[in-house]
């Protein structure tokens, strides 16, 4: 997979494009990471790229021009086009599903805003996608793009060295991860589950299958509709709500008391 990054802070991307998994993937020559300083494509004296906005206001909007010729540029010649993508507040909520889409491109530019936001013929006419990681404002798209790219290349073949870790994590399997545990088998007097250290994987599946649904019962319950579930642990949750209810109830009223 090849991926660009066109942002005004390239030096922002050398520790994390370098390091731990993103790091061993490039070594690997599995995923090729380049930045590119879009302030080479401005076609003016100063390499401006950015201008107050029409119809005045705060803030700084970043040019179509510089925009367009940088991602051209990455382009020519190219068979198939790339994906661009936009990072911006605005943008579709990024899930995990979109990473697993996104995992199965060639080529991903990913486009960095900063100050005040873009010129809307950006938004038009050069993006594929707009991503947000969030509903909250940051001051510039580098670190949503080191988001998303994180999380795609980990999905990339050959990238984990287990490759089962990244299929189990939470949100692959539509769910929230069960608990882990490691030695010592008690610590401080917490014990560690009896049934992680039976060596009987047919029961440490479905316990970790159980703690899965109960973890996003409890923390996530939104994601549950649209889980795959079988009717058994359907009808097995909604015993487990019910029961979590009128336990609630009882101590509100003990409380209340
Ligand atoms: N004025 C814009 C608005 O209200 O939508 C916000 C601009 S923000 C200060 C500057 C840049 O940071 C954006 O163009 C985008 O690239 C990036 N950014 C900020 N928050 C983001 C988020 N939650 N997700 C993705 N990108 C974000």
């Amino acid at each position: 997979m090849k991926i660009d990054v066109l942002t005004l802070f390239p030096e922002m991307f050398e520790g994390v494009f370098g390091t731990s998994i993103l790091g061993k993937a490039r070594e690997k020559g599995i995923v090729e990471l380049r930045t590119i300083n879009f302030r080479e494509y401005a076609n003016n004296k100063h390499q401006t790229v950015d201008d107050a906005p029409y119809g005045g206001g705060g803030g700084m909007v970043l040019k179509p021009e510089p925009m367009f010729a940088a991602v051209e540029a990455l382009t020519e010649g190219a068979a198939k086009p790339p994906r661009v993508i936009l990072m911006c507040p605005q943008g579709e909520p990024y899930t995990q599903r979109k990473a697993e889409e996104l995992s199965r491109a060639e080529h991903l530019v990913f486009i960095c805003g900063h100050y005040e936001g873009y010129d809307e013929r950006i938004r038009e006419h050069l993006v594929t996608d707009e991503l947000s990681i969030g509903d909250y404002v940051l001051t510039g798209g580098e670190l949503p793009a080191m988001v998303v790219i994180d999380s795609v290349v980990r999905l990339l073949p050959g990238v984990l060295g287990n490759e089962t870790s990244a299929v189990t994590d939470s949100f692959s399997t539509g769910l929230l991860e069960y608990p882990h545990y490691t030695r010592p088998a008690v610590f401080r007097g917490w014990e560690v589950p009896e049934v992680l250290m039976s060596g009987h994987h047919g029961r440490i599946e479905a316990w970790r299958r159980e703690q899965s649904l109960l973890r996003t019962l409890r923390r996530r319950p939104d994601l549950l509709e649209k889980a795959e579930l079988t009717d058994k642990e359907r009808e097995w949750l909604a015993s487990v709500e019910r029961n979590e209810g009128a336990c609630r109830e009882r101590n509100e009223q003990k409380s209340d008391g």
